[in-house]
């Protein structure tokens, strides 16, 4: 039985906002019912303990998000959450209630790439619900994924603004480390740098590369379809569907394990692959 430290199930492609940093996804939108929630977490239990429950979309908007946090917790999984951030005072009593969310990681770059409402009153709500999630024993990052790189994209003009409240918020020093910046107990501040999303009609990048895609992670999209990462945003490499499968069968299946022995040889062998903003760090 193969281990994955951990899997991303998209419960809603659909989102309340349309940032530009995000490509979005051009697949039907859907929300993943409890029944179809328990039938797909049953069979990828058995290979991690981490699930994160997003790929595409918002997870706090699904309307049985309580429902599916239930059946998470009964099968004991530790649960990861990546939100924008908007919904996060209609949700916080659940979130901070369930037993199987684990950390939670809002998006605070989300707001500037929407351009509009009030970054006082966001930032409000983030940072008063990251001080209730973290006193309910939960860890509470947040994103500021909007660094340059190499090309000035110019989205980060807030961060500035941002720093400042969280300084007013949390008092310096802060304790930092490569990988983030604790704020407080259980409190992080995670920095990232903005990528070019995987597509079939950029450029062919070549076949040298290597990413944790199908080594360490892999996606299950809303209608079940299980592709290698969490940024197979219109399902280009469908490796199998889990409704009609199981995982294992999936992994070893023939497109899996080219893929795999490809990355183990440094080549990118999926049209996708040599077409991946991401994956590019890695060369
Ligand atoms: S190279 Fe990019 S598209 Fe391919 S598996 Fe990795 S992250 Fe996904």
């Amino acid at each position: 039985m193969r281990t994955l430290k951990k899997v991303y199930l998209e419960i809603t492609n659909l989102c309340n906002l349309d940032c530009s940093f995000c490509v979005g996804t051009k697949r039907p939108g859907g929300f993943m019912t409890p029944d179809q929630f328990r039938t797909l977490t049953e069979k990828i239990r058995p290979h991690t303990e981490y699930l994160y429950l997003h790929l595409m979309g918002e997870p706090l908007l699904h309307p049985q998000l309580e429902e599916l946090l239930d059946c998470a917790a009964q099968l004991g999984f530790r649960v990861m959450i990546t939100t924008n951030g908007t919904l996060l005072s209609r949700r916080k009593e659940l979130l901070c209630a369930s037993p199987a969310v684990h950390r939670i990681s809002i998006s605070v770059h989300s707001f500037e790439g929407n351009r509009g409402g009030c970054l006082e009153e966001y930032l409000d709500q983030c940072v008063s619900f990251a001080r209730e999630v973290a006193g309910a024993g939960k860890r509470c990052v947040l994103r500021l994924w909007n660094l340059d790189g190499e090309q000035t994209r110019g989205e980060n003009r807030q961060n500035q603004i941002i720093l400042e409240r969280l300084a007013l918020e949390f008092p310096q020093p802060w304790l930092v480390r490569p990988q983030g910046t604790t704020l407080a107990d259980r409190i992080y501040l995670e920095w990232g740098e903005r990528f070019d999303w995987p597509d079939l009609s950029a450029a062919d990048g070549g076949d040298q590369g290597f990413c944790m895609g199908l080594r360490d992670q892999v996606g299950v999209l809303v209608d079940g379809t299980v592709v290698p990462c969490c940024l197979d945003h219109e399902g280009d490499i469908p490796l199998g569907n889990l409704y009609r499968q199981n995982l294992e069968e999936i992994l070893n299946g023939p497109r899996a394990r080219a893929i795999y022995e490809g990355f183990s040889c440094r080549k990118a062998v999926e049209p996708l692959c040599r077409r991946c903003g991401y994956a590019r760090r890695f060369r």
